[in-house]
C-alpha cells in the first residue's frame, strides 16, 4: 500500500457517512465506493489508480477550481462531503504532503451561494425529546440567526414544519422525537452516533464557550435544558462540520411558541402564503403580492415574519408605526427604497468574511453596502422636505410621529467607518476574482506588494523589449521572443536564418523550422519575473487574509445593521404596496372581534381586472356572530371571501396595512383552514380521510381566541354523510363551551342554513346572484340570509352542456323535488323559486354524466385542461342523447 492510500483510508476511517474528497494535485478524488457514488451522480467517469503493489481502487474525480458546482449537485442528491484538503505546499514539502478534513458540508451547514437560495433562509435544526417535552434549536450559518426553544413534543412537527430546515440533526434513537413522518419538511436526517452531542452538561459549556460568557441567564434558557441540549448539540455539531471555521452567531433567542399565531402547513397552503394552489402561476402568493423588498436581508425576513405572526400589540403597533411613517411620506419612501437596492446581502456575506470564503467584490459591495445605509439613515433622519408632505397620501398618523417610529432603527445603522476605511484602502475597486495575482489589493495599500509587482512589471517590460531589440541588432526580421512551461522564455529563429545567430545566443531545443535558444540576461528577467510572481501571489494571499480576518472582528457589528436594514426595508415594502393597492392601517385590540369594512383579497383582486374586485364586510365576535354559515352556488366566491378575511386578519398580526376601507381586528391566537374534497396524493390517504383528520385536530386544537375557516367541509364523501358530518361539525363548534372559536363555514348545501334558527351563535350568510332569463349571474356580494336552492344545474348550463341535458336535468330535479310528478311537466327555464329542498339525489347517480359535470372543479383546472373535459363531456352529452 503507498502512503497516500494509508493517509487516505485513515482519514476516511473518521468520516464513515460522509463522500470524502481527498485533494491530490489539481483534482479532488474519490475512492473505493465513494468513487463509484461520484461517478453516477455526477456522471462522471470511474477510472482506477494504482496505490500499491497489485492493488488497483475505483477513483472519480473533479477539478478542484470547479469544486463548487460539483458539491452543489452532491448535497442536492442528499450527499454528505467532508472536504480533505493538502495541508502543506506540496512543492515544497519532501513525501508525503499532509492532509486532514477541513470541512464537512451538510445540507445544513453549506455557505456556497450556488447552494442558497437568495431570499430564503438554509436552516440547520436540532432536535430532542424527553417525555412529553421537547427541546428545538435552529441556526442559519450564513446569516448568524440561532434560536431556540423549549415545547410540548406533540408540537414539534408544527414548529419544524413552519422552520422548514433543510437538515435535522437528533440524538442517537431512543432520545429521538417522533418528529419523522409527522411532517411534509423534507430535511436531511443527521442522526448523532455520540450521544455526547446532546448531553446537556457539554452542550452547556459549548454555549458558554462559544460567546465566551459565564451564564446562559441572558439568552434567557438557563431554566430549559432541553432547549440548552438542542442550541449546544448545533454549537457542537458546528465544530465538528467547520473545523473551528463556523462564524460566531448571533446572541440565541430563546423563544415561546405562546408568542406567535400559530399556523399549520395546511393553513400556510390553503391561505396561498407562499405558493399557490389553484393560479395558474404557482409564485402567485401573499408573499409575492406583498414582496416589494429590495434587498434579499428583507425578502428573507418579509418571509419570516408571514410564517409567524405575532401576538404582542406593543410590538405590532411598533411595526405598524413604521410602515405608517414611509406610507406618510411618498418623497422619503422612495429615496430610502432607492437606497436600499443597492445593499447586498450582508449578513451572508459577513459570514463568508469570518468562514474565509468571502471573494474580493463581495469585499467591495461590503463596503459599497455599508455607505449606502450610512446614506439611508441621512434620508431617513433628516425631516421632510414640505412639498413630500403634501404629495404624500392623505393620512394623519406618521408625519409627526414618523421620527419616533423610525428612530429606534435609525440608531442601529452604525455606518462602521473601521470597515469602509479598510476595504476602500486594502481592496482594489474592481478587484479579480482570484487572490494571488495582483490584482485585488489596491496600489499603495502595501509598499511591499507594490515593489514587487513594480519589479515584475519592470522584468517583463525588458522581456517585452527584447524581441524587437534583438531584431535590430541581429538584423533577424522573424526572431520572436516566445515562453513555454518546459524552457520559460527563449529567442526563437527560423532554420533559413539560424546561421546570423550572435554568439551569445545559446541554443536549447531544436524544431523541424527553427531554433530555440537563450541568452544569460533572459533567464536572469526571467527568474526576476517568476520570483517576483511567487512572492506577490504569497504575499497578496497573506494580506487579504489579514484584511479579511480584520473586517471579521466587525462581523457581530454588521449582522446588528443587516438587521436594522432588513426590517427597514420590510416596512417601506409593505408600506408601497400599501399605497400601490389601497391598503388600510387596522386598528388591533385584545377583543374577540373582527370587524372588516370593504375587505378584499389581496391576491385575488390583483388576478381580476382592475376595478372588478367586489369588496365586502365582515363582522365576527364571540358574543354575537360567531359561526357564520356561507351558502351560494360553487364559484361564487365563497371561498375567496373566507380566506380574505383569514389572510386580513393574518396581514394584521404581521404589521401590515390591509386590503380594506377600515379593519379592527381582535387579536387571534390560531387561524386554522380546512378545505374539503383536495386531493392530496403525496401522502397516500383518502382524500376524505384526510379532511377528517385534519377537522379533528380543529375540534381539538381550537380556542375561543381562535379563527376557523372551513370551505367546503363534508363534500368528499356521498351526500347525506357530508350533510351530516357538516351539520354534527357546526353545532359541536357551536355548542362546545371550550372551543368557542369564531369559525366561517362556507358550503353548497343550503340545508345548513336551517341551524341559524336553532342556535343563537350561527347567522347565514350567503354570496349574492341574480338570475336573468335563467342563467346565473354571480354578484361576489356577501348578503344576509342563506340560498335555498344550489343553482348546481345553473352552473352546469354555464359551462355550456348541451340544452337536452339541461331541460333533463330540470326534468329530473323538479321530479325529487315533488315525488310522483316525473315527467309531467318539463321546465325550460330556471324555477322562479324553489323551496327548500334537498338537492342531494342529483348527486346520486339518476343521470351520470351530470353527477361529473358538478364534480368539475374549473378553478383548479388549466384553460387547456378545461376545453378538453368540456369536450369530452360534449362528446359523452352528445351518446347520450342519442341512447336518450
Ligand atoms: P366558490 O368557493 O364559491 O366556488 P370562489 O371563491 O372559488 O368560489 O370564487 C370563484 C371565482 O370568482 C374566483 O376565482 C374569482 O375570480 C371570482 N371572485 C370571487 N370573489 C370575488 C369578488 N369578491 N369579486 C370579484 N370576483 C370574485
Amino acid at each position: 500500500m503507498t502512503p497516500v492510500r494509508r493517509q487516505y483510508l485513515t482519514i476516511k476511517h473518521s468520516y464513515q457517512d460522509a463522500i470524502v474528497l481527498f485533494r491530490l494535485g489539481d483534482f479532488y478524488e474519490a475512492f473505493d465506493e465513494d468513487a463509484e457514488v461520484v461517478s453516477r451522480d455526477l456522471e462522471i467517469v470511474l477510472t482506477s489508480r494504482s496505490m500499491g503493489k497489485d492493488l488497483k481502487v475505483p477513483m472519480a474525480g473533479v477539478p478542484a477550481h470547479s469544486l463548487e458546482s460539483y458539491l452543489a449537485r452532491l448535497i442536492r442528491k442528499g450527499h454528505k462531503v467532508a472536504i480533505c484538503e493538502q495541508l502543506g505546499d506540496p512543492s515544497k514539502t519532501r513525501g508525503l504532503v499532509e492532509r486532514d478534513v477541513v470541512r464537512v458540508v451538510t445540507p445544513g451547514t453549506v455557505l456556497e451561494s450556488t447552494l442558497l437560495e437568495l431570499t430564503a433562509n438554509n436552516y440547520l435544526a436540532a432536535v430532542v425529546a424527553e417525555g412529553p417535552l421537547a427541546g428545538l434549536a435552529y441556526v442559519d450559518i450564513t446569516t448568524g440567526e440561532f434560536a431556540a426553544t423549549q415545547l410540548l413534543a406533540e408540537q414539534l412537527p408544527l414548529e419544524l414544519e413552519r422552520i422548514s430546515p433543510s437538515e435535522v440533526l437528533t440524538p442517537p434513537a431512543g432520545e429521538a422525537p417522533p418528529w419523522a413522518g409527522a411532517t411534509d419538511a423534507e430535511a436531511y436526517l443527521t442522526t448523532t452516533q455520540d450521544w455526547r452531542t446532546f448531553d446537556l452538561d457539554r452542550c452547556r459549556e459549548a454555549l458558554l464557550a462559544h460567546y465566551g460568557i459565564l451564564s446562559l441567564e441572558s439568552f434567557g434558557c438557563d431554566h430549559l435544558p432541553l432547549a440548552v441540549r438542542a442550541a449546544g448539540a448545533i454549537i457542537l455539531y458546528l465544530e465538528e462540520t467547520q473545523k473551528g471555521r463556523s462564524s460566531q452567531l448571533a446572541a440565541l433567542n430563546t423563544y415561546s411558541t405562546g408568542s406567535y399565531m400559530t399556523l399549520d402547513p395546511q393553513t400556510r397552503r390553503n391561505l396561498e402564503l407562499f405558493q399557490s394552489g389553484r393560479w395558474e402561476n404557482r409564485q402567485l402568493s401573499l408573499l409575492s403580492t406583498l414582496d416589494l423588498t429590495r434587498t434579499p436581508l428583507g425578502a428573507r425576513l418579509l418571509r419570516r415574519w408571514l410564517g409567524q405572526p405575532l401576538l404582542d400589540l406593543e410590538e405590532l403597533e411598533r411595526r405598524l408605526d413604521a410602515v405608517a411613517a414611509f406610507y406618510a411620506d411618498a418623497f422619503r419612501r422612495s429615496n430610502a427604497m432607492q437606497t436600499l437596492s443597492r445593499v447586498a446581502d450582508l449578513e451572508r456575506i459577513a459570514s463568508r468574511v469570518v468562514s474565509g470564503t468571502v471573494h474580493p467584490r463581495e469585499l467591495v459591495s461590503l463596503k459599497d453596502s455599508i455607505t449606502a445605509t450610512a446614506e439611508l439613515r441621512e434620508q431617513l433622519s433628516g425631516s421632510p422636505p414640505l412639498s413630500a408632505k403634501r404629495t404624500g397620501p392623505p393620512e394623519d398618523e406618521g408625519v409627526s410621529r414618523q421620527d419616533d417610529s423610525l428612530g429606534w432603527l435609525l440608531r442601529q445603522l452604525h455606518p462602521l467607518p473601521e470597515v469602509v476605511n479598510l476595504v476602500e484602502s486594502a481592496i482594489a475597486a474592481e478587484p479579480s476574482s482570484s487572490v494571488g495575482d495582483g490584482n485585488v489589493i489596491r496600489d499603495g495599500f502595501s509598499p511591499k506588494l507594490d515593489e514587487l509587482k513594480r519589479a515584475s512589471s519592470d522584468a517583463r517590460g525588458y522581456i517585452a523589449g527584447l524581441e524587437s531589440r534583438e531584431r535590430e541588432r541581429t538584423g533577424i526580421r522573424n526572431l520572436r521572443v516566445g515562453y513555454n512551461q518546459v524552457f520559460g522564455y527563449y529567442i526563437e529563429v527560423s532554420k533559413a536564418n539560424a546561421s546570423q545567430v550572435p554568439d551569445d545566443y545559446i541554443r536549447r531545443q531544436t524544431l523541424t523550422n527553427g531554433e530555440r535558444y537563450i541568452v544569460p540576461e533572459l533567464k536572469e528577467y526571467e527568474s526576476l519575473v517568476l520570483n517576483a510572481r511567487e512572492r506577490t501571489e504569497e504575499l497578496e494571499r497573506d494580506l487579504y487574509r489579514r484584511v479579511c480576518a480584520q473586517v471579521g472582528e466587525s462581523a457581530a457589528g454588521i449582522a446588528k445593521l443587516a438587521a436594522a436594514v432588513a426590517q427597514l426595508d420590510v416596512f417601506a415594502a409593505l408600506a408601497e404596496v400599501a399605497v400601490r393597492h389601497d391598503y388600510v392601517r387596522p386598528t388591533l385590540n385584545h377583543g374577540d372581534a373582527i370587524v372588516i369594512r370593504d375587505g378584499r383579497h389581496p391576491v385575488v383582486e390583483r388576478v381580476l381586472d382592475a376595478g372588478s374586485y367586489v369588496p365586502n364586510d365582515a363582522h365576527l365576535s364571540n358574543s354575537e356572530t360567531r359561526i357564520v354559515v356561507l351558502t351560494g352556488p360553487n364559484m361564487a366566491g365563497k371561498s375567496t371571501y373566507i380566506r380574505q378575511v383569514a389572510i386580513i386578519t393574518l396581514m394584521a398580526q404581521v404589521g401590515s396595512f390591509v386590503p380594506a376601507r377600515e379593519a379592527a381586528i381582535g387579536l387571534v391566537d390560531r387561524i386554522f383552514t380546512r378545505v374539503g374534497l383536495q386531493d392530496d396524493l403525496t401522502t397516500g390517504q383518502s382524500t376524505f380521510m384526510v379532511e377528517m383528520v385534519e377537522t379533528a385536530a380543529i375540534l381539538n386544537q381550537a380556542t375561543p381566541r381562535s379563527l376557523v375557516i372551513l370551505d367546503e367541509i363534508g363534500r368528499g364523501t356521498s351526500t347525506y354523510d357530508g350533510l351530516s358530518i357538516a351539520r354534527s361539525i357546526i353545532e359541536h363548534l357551536h355548542n362546545d363551551s371550550r372551543l368557542g372559536c369564531k369559525t366561517l363555514f362556507a358550503t353548497h348545501y343550503h340545508e345548513l342554513t336551517e341551524l341559524a334558527q336553532m342556535l343563537p351563535g350561527i347567522r347565514n350568510f350567503s354570496v349574492a346572484v341574480a338570475e336573468e332569463n335563467g342563467e346565473v349571474i354571480f354578484l361576489h356580494s356577501i348578503v344576509p340570509g342563506g340560498v335555498d336552492q344550489s343553482y348546481g344545474v345553473h352552473v352546469a348550463q354555464l359551462a355550456g352542456l348541451p340544452r337536452a341535458v339541461i331541460n333533463r336535468a330540470w326534468e329530473v330535479l323538479e321530479a325529487l323535488e315533488n315525488p310522483g310528478t316525473e315527467r309531467k311537466g318539463r321546465r325550460k327555464s330556471a324555477p322562479a323559486s324553489a323551496e327548500p329542498s334537498m338537492q342531494m339525489p342529483l348527486f346520486t347517480g339518476e343521470n351520470p354524466l351530470l353527477d361529473e359535470v358538478l364534480s368539475v372543479d374549473i378553478p383548479n383546472l388549466t384553460p387547456l385542461e378545461a376545453i378538453n373535459k368540456l369536450y369530452e363531456l360534449q362528446e359523452r352529452a352528445r351518446n347520450l342523447r342519442g341512447t336518450e
